[in-house]
């Protein structure tokens, strides 16, 4: 049994950041590194972090060097619901490209966001086109030993229901629960969990107002904090991504400290 006083922890919830895509990504990752989080969630996004932008070899060496692992990210416009099959067919590509770059740092999970038609196209033909879409990417990873996990953004479309029928429509989706985004449009993050858990692979965290998706520190928005955090371990001990915007990172580090110590006090 280990003892609480070994220093080792009685959990295997991880701790990661993500690198701002328009920052230099070996820069980015050694603030990571040397502010002790767990993980990168490597954001392979143009301009400064597209799939073609990283250097493997420097990367691979600087993750090794702050002992950091990585989960991987593809970018947040990519078109999977889209009406036009030329440009759902892009979307595919554009994830091919990421998973080549993914597989050499040994990434096993990787998000991608849910993404919806103009509003002309109905919500059947939504789930439709993305469907098509992930069985596509989903088939694709698998290839590259990847999972993908799926992330709701913060439209209406993205709620409990909706999000039910695409990861039952795509048998090998995982989920990844954006607690920020699942606390808009009138939801609420703690259904997310309790309904969706057993897909559930990854978390992205930061709090807001209810209204915005902005990105906040945690404690700077109208999120109950404790609240949530005890729903969550019931249901999760795996990674979290603090992915909080603020041009000031010292908010990121207080909100590092203060998820250790609701998780730990829960
Ligand atoms: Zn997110």
């Amino acid at each position: 049994m280990k003892s609480l006083n070994s220093g080792e922890s009685k959990y295997s919830m991880k701790i990661g950041y993500p690198n701002h895509p328009r920052k230099d990504l070996l820069e980015e990752i050694e603030w990571i590194g040397k502010n002790g989080f767990d993980f990168v969630d490597l954001f392979l996004e143009e301009d400064l972090a597209a799939p073609h932008m990283v250097d493997i070899k420097a990367t691979k060496k600087l993750l090794k060097k702050y002992n950091l692992s990585t989960v991987g990210h593809t970018p947040w416009y990519l078109p999977t619901g889209s009406p036009s099959k030329t440009i759902r067919d892009a979307a595919v590509t554009e994830a091919n490209k990421c998973f080549e770059v993914f597989t050499q740092l040994n990434v096993k999970f990787v998000t991608i966001h849910s993404n919806w038609p103009p509003k002309l196209f109905s919500l059947k033909e939504g789930i439709k086109f993305q469907v098509e879409t992930l069985r596509k990417i989903v088939r694709n990873a698998k290839a590259f030993d990847i999972s993908i996990v799926y992330e709701p953004i913060d439209s209406p479309y993205d709620n409990v229901k909706n999000i039910a029928e695409i990861l039952d429509s795509v048998p090998d989706l995982y989920l990844h629960i954006d607690i920020g985004h699942a606390n808009l449009s009138g939801r609420n993050p703690e259904e997310f969990i309790k309904k969706l858990h057993k897909r559930l692979k990854h978390i992205h965290l930061h709090d807001n107002d209810g209204n915005r998706d902005l990105h906040l520190p945690i404690g700077a928005g109208k999120i109950n904090w404790g609240r949530l955090i005890r729903v969550l371990k019931k249901y999760y001990d795996g990674t979290i991504t603090l992915e909080i915007f603020s041009q000031d990172r010292d908010f990121v580090l207080l909100s590092k400290e203060k998820l250790k110590t609701l998780w730990g006090n829960y």
